[in-house]
């Protein structure tokens, strides 16, 4: 079925009526039993599977003939897939994966463009009860030796380029079994390696009739996650299935996503934005998901928005910073009408990225907050509630957020502290791969330390100050990155800023920006005094920047966070530490 056909009688959420409609009460009186365990369908005898949430109860409950996939290729493919489709391909990949004797709980590593087969691949596994660890694409060799050592890769699902660029490091990975190669729509020339299977032929030869799905419970584990080593060295974060109640509810309440939407989520899968609200959210809430194989577009983005008429889009800040410098002429030549909500994830949203979002797509840009440990949304400003710019917003019903003191201590005022949650969340993480004490670290008097730093305000809304490790301490003040960094960027001149604190004798530390110039800004001492002068005005002397440097690109992770102990480790000329998640210039 053509995409234009399906969109007339799928879209039939009420896009008028926010999914969360009274903030407070359903906060109040939330259950997670009563209003999440029990809208999952939950396999025949009780156990709990993602991919079956995703994809098989849609086809059990009559949509089958919905679309769940828009694929569009680089090249200007475009693919559609069913519900019944993508069932029909995860079987068949599940029972490709039992035939090659697959165990619960192996390890396989899925290191791909965004293609369809990355999601059939994924969803194959989960059913057949392996757990998927996602890589991103960019990776050099390096960086997926070490993910794929620490975790003792069983498999491996990814595509010829690929699998020749890793081609030197693949005799270290002993714990691996088998490497299948994707070699979409015969891209490549000879695509195998050594003994290497093809994927197509495997999935020739097993039909999806005979698969049986292996029965995962919730306790199971599911998705094995690296974080973005913005602080320091990837941790591999351990998810299990149940973690899909979270997923599934956070969409539909705090992305506004209902069955028949149209999702477009910009996140790649080596997130876990992209895994968690690239897959598992937007399928179990039944969406037809927009996946998109290019990179950072302004124009085919919008043109994406436009064309298939895009109800809910998930971004993160640096995106929406890209955008912004990108110019409001670009937006101004699509129709982005079909919008009904736009997030936004993985760093701070400035307040001058609201202000704009809100006078350029006429809608605001509504922020949460969570990490890879949380799994899914923990904070979040809602379609029903006053976005205050700035803040991440209030804790999601059945969420525990307070903010502590440096003895784990709650503080009641609104001073700032260390962001932390009641533990026993559903998707909450099950450990730290292979590193008990750093997980057990995280837990104290009760409460999981986030390693942010935070303030409450009167109505309980939270406003994120920076990382722990980034807070910078100087003549005595407590200075978080981001509200320097959101003065700065509120400059005509200032694309990016990056703010870290730089030792002094008499200080303990200066604050130090590092900024990004808009096209037509040349970088010159007088624009640098300028920019001083502008953050005095908008921030106390005590805290505005004293030195300000001008870069070309800022250092930042492949999910697109800032990573200021880059910039510290540069300025101060120590070593650069882990950067096998540094996005290349
Ligand atoms: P690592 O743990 O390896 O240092 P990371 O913390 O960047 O990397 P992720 O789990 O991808 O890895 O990111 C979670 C972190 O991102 C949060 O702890 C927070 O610092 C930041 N973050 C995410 N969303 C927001 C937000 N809305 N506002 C502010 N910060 C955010
Ligand atoms: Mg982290």
């Amino acid at each position: 079925m053509q995409f234009d056909e399906i969109i007339k009688d799928t879209n039939y959420s009420d896009s008028n009526k926010p999914n969360l409609l009274d903030y407070k009460k359903q906060y109040e009186n939330f259950d997670w039993y009563r209003d999440a365990f029990s809208k999952l369908d939950w396999l025949p005898d009780g156990g709990l599977n993602n991919a079956y949430e995703c994809v098989d109860r849609h086809v059990k409950n009559g949509f089958g003939d919905k679309l769940a996939l828009v694929w569009l290729g680089k090249n200007g493919e475009e693919e559609n897939y069913t519900y019944k489709d993508f069932k029909d391909q995860s079987d068949k990949f599940g029972q490709v994966m039992i035939n090659l004797g697959m165990e619960k709980g192996d390890r396989v590593f899925i290191f791909m463009d965004r293609l369809p087969e990355l999601y059939f691949a994924a969803m194959g596994i989960l059913k057949a009860g392996g757990v998927i660890a996602p890589l991103f694409s960019a990776f050099g060799p390096d960086p997926v030796k070490d993910r794929m050592l620490d975790a003792g890769a069983a498999y491996l699902v990814t595509s010829p380029d690929l699998r020749k660029k890793i081609s030197p490091i693949i005799k270290d990975i002993k714990t691996l079994k088998e490497i299948i190669v994707v070699n979409k729509d015969n891209r490549f020339e000879d695509p195998l390696v050594d003994n290497d299977l093809d994927y197509e032929a495997l999935m020739k030869d097993v039909n999806a009739e005979s698969f049986k799905l292996v029965n995962t419970s919730q306790y199971d584990f599911s998705i094995m996650h690296y974080t973005s080593g913005s602080t320091g060295k990837p941790k591999g974060v351990l998810h299990r299935h149940q973690a899909v109640v979270q997923q599934m509810l956070t969409g539909h309440w705090a992305l506004e996503l209902s069955h028949g939407d149209i999702y477009f989520c910009t996140a790649d899968p080596g997130w876990v934005t992209g895994t968690s609200y690239g897959m598992i959210a937007p399928w179990t809430n039944g969406v037809t998901q927009i996946i998109y194989e290019g990179g950072f577009s302004a124009s085919s983005w919008y043109e994406i928005i436009q064309k298939y008429k895009v109800d809910v889009w998930y971004t993160a800040p640096t995106a929406i910073r890209l955008l912004m410098r990108s110019g409001e002429e670009v937006v101004n030549r699509y129709d982005l009408t079909s919008l009904k909500f736009i997030g936004s994830v993985g760093e701070p949203l400035n307040p001058e990225a609201v202000v704009w979002g809100e006078r350029n797509y006429k809608l605001p840009i509504h922020d949460n907050w969570w990490q890879t440990e949380t799994g899914a949304i923990m904070c979040a400003n809602y379609s029903s509630t006053n976005i205050k710019p700035g803040s991440m917003g209030r804790p999601f019903p059945g969420i525990t957020m307070g903010i502590l003191d440096d003895q784990y201590n709650e503080i009641e005022n609104e001073d700032s502290g260390i962001l932390a949650v009641r533990p026993g969340w559903p998707s909450q993480m099950f450990a730290y791969w292979k590193q008990d004490d750093m997980h057990n670290s995280r837990f104290k008097k009760g409460w999981y330390i986030t390693g942010d730093q935070a303030s409450r305000d009167k109505e309980g809304y939270f406003w994120f100050q920076g990382r722990a490790d980034d807070v910078i301490n100087t003549a005595g003040h407590l200075v978080g990155p981001f509200e320097v960094e959101s003065a700065l960027i509120e400059h005509p001149a200032v694309a990016e800023a990056g703010v870290i604190g730089k030792p002094d004798p008499i200080a303990m530390e200066i604050v130090k920006a590092f900024v990004t110039l808009n096209p037509d800004y040349e970088q010159t001492d007088e624009l640098r005094r300028e920019l001083i002068r502008f953050s005095r005005e908008k921030l106390s002397a005590g805290v505005a920047p004293r030195e300000i440097d001008f870069l070309e690109t800022m250092p930042k992770t492949r999910s697109g966070k800032i990573m200021r102990r880059l910039l510290k480790a540069r300025e101060l000329g120590e070593p650069e530490g882990d950067i096998s998640t540094l996005e290349d210039d």
